[in-house]
């Protein structure tokens, strides 16, 4: 039973999570649950990881915070690991990701207002998701996030996702447009994948107007696509790059690096976080990231991915309800004709743990290193439960 002494945004939750493991977590009744949600898209290593575990302690008996008025090895070693995975220049840590977008928010401000623009103005996307402190929400394109806490802040203009013409004409129609801030896949949103090359039309158009290629890649990051970064599909460098979620398994770090010109942006003063960048947190990072080379588990995700992906096509083709299976990598959603909610509990009873976003959408974001039988067991627990919705 929930207590009444926490606040009520996360309304009634139906299962108690005690322990986990691998691919698997218990509830407080020892009931068993396969993982196909990692935490949303947070625990790409599964529960319990030894990497981790060892991480954890390690620093924990060593140093678990100083601030940032000292130099922290584990940060920059982070730093400079991330660095090479992603060729950006230089970054900042935080908590979260919506910390993580705060600071390219903020360096996307910084940019304007040094060419004289007064109201530096970003361009954000329809069924985005980027937080939900107050720019950030303000960036995010759902309604529902918004309601009940305007006014929201001045400098954002929204357009459709994946259409890089409307990015265009909004920037000519608009002269204090500076950035772009852009998830390459939409996650919140209901697993948009755009055309494979938005990303590059993104990049010549802000290179052509001097602005801000800002990715979102919080939840996208971290092997969770197929490649490191989603923008590594596409050939091309962001100016400033956010992730988070999978970076820490579950131990709260956020990241906004940045390259070129908009590395230049901070000064001394000008942005900083108590606990960002931590030993604790930046040390698990190291573990993760190290354990992600690794165990080559960007390319598990890729090859998994495809698998999943073409098997459940196959056994939903004629599937009354099923509409279609999109996605890349281990972030996969399943589209039906119809609001599905209900299969979140529906699927609990039957031992496996999914979320539905966008009324519609099914999503998948299981564990990285999910083992074969494990995926033979999620698609099929899926396609009986998408079967017996649909009779
Ligand atoms: C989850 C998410 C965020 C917000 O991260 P928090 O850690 O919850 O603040 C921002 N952007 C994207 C794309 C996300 O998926």
């Amino acid at each position: 039973m929930a207590s009444n002494a926490l606040m009520n945004n996360y309304g009634t939750r139906a299962i108690t999570v005690t322990k986990g493991s691998g691919s698997w977590l218990w509830d407080d009744q020892g009931k068993k649950y396969l993982d196909a949600i990692s935490g949303i898209a947070v625990c790409g290593l599964g529960h319990a990881h030894p990497a981790v575990t060892a991480a954890l302690s390690e620093q924990a008996a060593t140093l678990v915070h100083a601030s940032n008025l000292y130099n922290l090895q584990p940060q920059e070693q982070l730093a400079e690991k991330l660095r090479a995975l992603s060729s950006m220049d230089n970054m900042f840590f935080a908590n979260s990701g919506a910390e993580a977008n705060e600071a390219a928010i903020k360096l996307a401000r910084l940019h304007g207002n040094n060419k004289g623009i007064a109201v530096p103005t970003i361009v954000v996307m329809d069924n985005a998701f980027h937080g939900r402190t107050m720019a950030t929400l303000t960036a995010t394109g759902n309604p529902k996030v918004q309601l009940g806490f305007t006014p929201c802040l001045d400098g954002f203009v929204r357009v459709p996702f994946g259409d890089a013409d409307a990015v265009e004409a909004a920037v000519k129609s608009n002269p204090n447009i500076v950035a772009v801030l852009v998830e390459p896949i939409q996650g919140e949103g209901g697993i948009h994948t755009p055309n494979d090359d938005y990303l590059k039309q993104l990049r010549t158009l802000c290179d052509n107007h001097d602005l801000l290629l800002m990715l979102d890649e919080i939840q996208t990051g971290n092997g969770r696509t197929g490649k490191y970064f989603a923008y590594q599909h596409a050939d091309i460098l962001p100016d400033v790059l956010t992730t988070a979620k999978g970076l820490g398994n579950g131990v709260p770090i956020g990241v906004c690096m940045a390259s070129g010109k908009a590395s230049q942006l901070m000064q001394p003063g000008s942005h900083g976080s108590t606990f960002g960048g931590n030993p604790l947190a930046c040390s698990v990072g190291l573990a993760v990231v190290d354990t992600l080379q690794k165990d080559n588990l960007a390319e598990r995700a890729a090859q998994l991915g495809e698998q999943l992906q073409h098997q459940l096509r196959e056994r939903l083709s004629q599937c009354p309800h099923f509409v279609e299976v999109r996605g890349k990598g281990l972030m996969i959603g399943i589209e039906l004709t119809h609001p599905c909610a209900q299969l979140v509990a529906a699927a609990a009873a039957k031992g496996l743990l999914i979320t539905v976003t966008a009324e519609r959408v099914i999503r998948l974001l299981p564990p990285l290193n999910l083992t074969d039988n494990e995926a033979s067991l999620l698609v099929d627990t899926l396609v009986t439960l998408i079967e017996e919705f649909s009779s």
